[in-house]
């Protein structure tokens, strides 16, 4: 009896599912940071789950800011690259090549011991090679004890000291990091200054620093009424610990990095928000920031609120948005903003960088092979949200991603988003691949299935595959349970090919007190097609054509207007022709796609309008 339910329950909900594990690490790291010449010594012990059923022999950990050295892979590719990135190439050097001694980042491992025993470990460049003593089985649990040291680089690109608006830490990918062991194998991606991927785990850190410092970051503090500095409950009295520095201990439950910034300038503000997470905000006291740091809480709030409501709940009690950092960047509860003087670009920064923590710390995507599920999803959801909760209230709030995959079709510099982050020709491409074209994945997405049931994919993706590692097929599977529509030629056309839409108004012609159109499809990715005629007497109908190997149809997406479903359009055919009960003077003009949703590449031929 028993048997037979668990035999049914894993043929109704697939392979996918039946068959998905991830590994699992817990930290324990203390660490102590000297604020003078920016160098931090450390212990970490990690205790790993191997929940694959593979036998590992052998593990990898990034060390990232051994990046930040002349000759570094990061430095390599930066000066071989056709268009660098401005923030690391400046009046045509490489700044990571022009660090001086003392100015320059690494990480370095001078001891690591399996359950007691020494182990043998190389480091490559940010990664270390480590041969373990005795084999990890399927299931089993081993403990790594090392101990590391670092020096902090000038800001480069996301962590370092004293940035351009003077934050003195931020302490992104600054421990050794155990590597990502998946369905695929090993991702022990050298640091090129592009993605990260990493284990689901529980973070135990302790962090000695200055006691004028002020720390904020990933994690929830376990001794604030130690630390003050705003942490305390109101009113509460401080007993401080004695000497120069102050031990910070914090815990981060089911995270995937760990990150942290300090600033003996920071000013420190909370903003409780109702059923929903304590939010933190970190910023210098500068007069020039202040007004900027105080327009960014609100929005804050209403940003968590909505998508809350449109993705799924935040899934932790707290959130910090912190000055740090060179641009925006997202991280476990928390990002790092920098920028303060323009609110508008501080806001927005926020808004997208919050989304990450569910396209991201939640929907633990491996960035560097699928870019465009976390750059391209929070762009999407973003954007709707910036819609909402700004005056900016757009027809199409993707507009901006339309414009810019239409740039990248027509420089012919396009790769396919099955490309590596690393290894797309430039940044140009890789930026539109991932942002824009990721985003029109999903916008171009409610245009197959419908917006209702785009929404409800969004929020069942959410449900299904919060805190595990999402691949495009989840996507796709989600969408297709939940539309009744079979979707891999979409996945396949728009994520693993460069093929492009484009769709022709071929011909119009009176046949006898009716109309005959024909339709053409030029480009390779078939579609659905929306046709609206819009006839002389100022009515409007629309006709649907979908596309045959999708085997569904999506509501009508304008219920005001009367729509024909016609018969289906295989894929194979290059025209399809109908007749529409009206003589051809009544038709005023014809258009494919009213809702521009569709990425068609030329609209020039989307649109018919009779002769005067
Ligand atoms: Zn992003």
């Amino acid at each position: 009896m028993t048997l037979f339910f668990v035999g049914l329950f894993v043929f109704v909900n697939g392979q996918n599912i039946s068959n998905y594990w991830q590994q699992h690490v817990d930290y324990a790291m203390d660490v102590q940071m000297d604020v003078e010449n920016y160098q931090y010594t450390g212990t970490q012990k990690l205790v790993y789950t191997n929940n694959s059923p593979d036998e590992i022999k052998r593990v990898y950990y990034h060390l990232y800011f051994n990046a930040f050295q002349p000759g570094s892979e990061m430095d390599i590719r930066l000066q071989n690259i056709e268009d660098p990135d401005g923030r690391m190439f400046v009046d045509g050097k490489s700044r990571i090549a022009h660090l001086q001694k003392d100015e320059q980042g690494y990480l370095h491992v001078s001891s690591l011991t399996q359950d007691g025993e020494e182990l043998s470990f190389e480091e490559e460049g940010t990664v270390l090679v480590v041969d373990l003593a005795k084999p990890i089985p399927s299931g089993g649990k081993t403990t790594f004890d090392m101990v590391f040291s670092g020096q902090v680089p000038l800001q480069i690109r996301r962590s370092g000291r004293n940035n351009k608006d003077g934050v003195a830490l931020s302490m992104s990918q600054w421990y050794p990091k155990m590597a990502e062991y998946d369905f695929e194998g090993w991702h022990a991606d050298p640091y090129i200054a592009r993605e990260f991927h990493g284990v689901w785990g529980d973070f135990d850190v302790k962090l000695t620093i200055d006691k004028d410092y002020i720390v904020g970051g990933t994690g929830y503090l376990q001794n604030p009424e130690e630390i003050g500095h705003g942490y305390e409950t109101s009113g509460a009295k401080i007993k401080k610990q004695k000497g120069r520095t102050l031990t910070w201990h914090f815990k981060a439950p089911m995270v995937h990095d760990f990150m942290w910034a300090a600033d003996p300038e920071y000013v420190h503000d909370t903003l409780q928000m109702e059923n929903g997470p304590m939010l933190h905000f970190f910023y210098k006291s500068d007069p020039k920031f202040v007004d900027t740091w105080k327009a960014v809480q609100p929005m804050t709030e209403k940003a968590m609120a909505f998508f809350n409501k449109n993705i799924g709940e935040y899934p932790y009690e707290q959130y910090s948005v912190i000055q740090g950092g060179d641009g925006g960047m997202e991280y476990a509860m928390a990002t790092l903003i920098t920028g303060g003087d323009k609110p508008g670009s501080v806001i927005g920064t926020m808004i997208h960088e919050l989304a990450h923590s569910w396209f991201q710390h939640v929907l633990a995507t491996n960035e560097a092979k699928h870019s465009w599920m976390d750059e391209g999803f929070t762009s999407f959801i973003s954007a709707l949200c910036s819609n909402e909760i700004r005056d900016s209230k757009k027809e199409n709030p993707f507009e901006g991603s339309y414009k810019g995959y239409y740039y990248l079709v027509n420089s012919g510099k396009e790769q396919p988003q099955t490309t590596h982050s690393d290894r797309y020709n430039s940044n140009m491409p890789y930026g539109i691949a991932a942002y824009s074209k990721g985003a029109v994945f999903l916008s171009q997405l409610g245009y197959v299935i419908g917006q209702d049931k785009l929404m409800e994919t969004i929020r069942k993706y959410y449900e299904d595959f919060k805190f595990k590692h999402p691949v495009p097929n989840d996507i796709k599977r989600t969408a297709e349970k939940v539309s009744g529509m079979e979707l891999d030629w979409y996945l396949t056309d728009w994520t693993q090919t460069t093929n492009t839409i484009d769709y022709n108004i071929k011909e119009v012609i009176a046949d006898g007190d009716k109309t005959k159109i024909i339709l053409e499809r030029i480009g390779l990715m078939p579609m659905p097609i929306d046709l609206l005629v819009a006839y002389s007497d100022g009515t409007k109908e629309t006709f649907y054509m979908p596309l045959q190997m999708m085997r569904g149809e999506k509501e009508n997406p304008y219920p005001t207007i009367n729509r024909t479903v016609l018969k289906d359009w295989p894929w194979t055919n290059p025209t399809y022709e109908f007749v529409i009960d009206r003589p051809l003077g009544d038709v005023l003009a014809i258009l494919i796609d009213p809702s521009q949703l569709m990425a068609d590449i030329n609209p020039n031929n989307n649109i018919y309008q009779a002769q005067e």
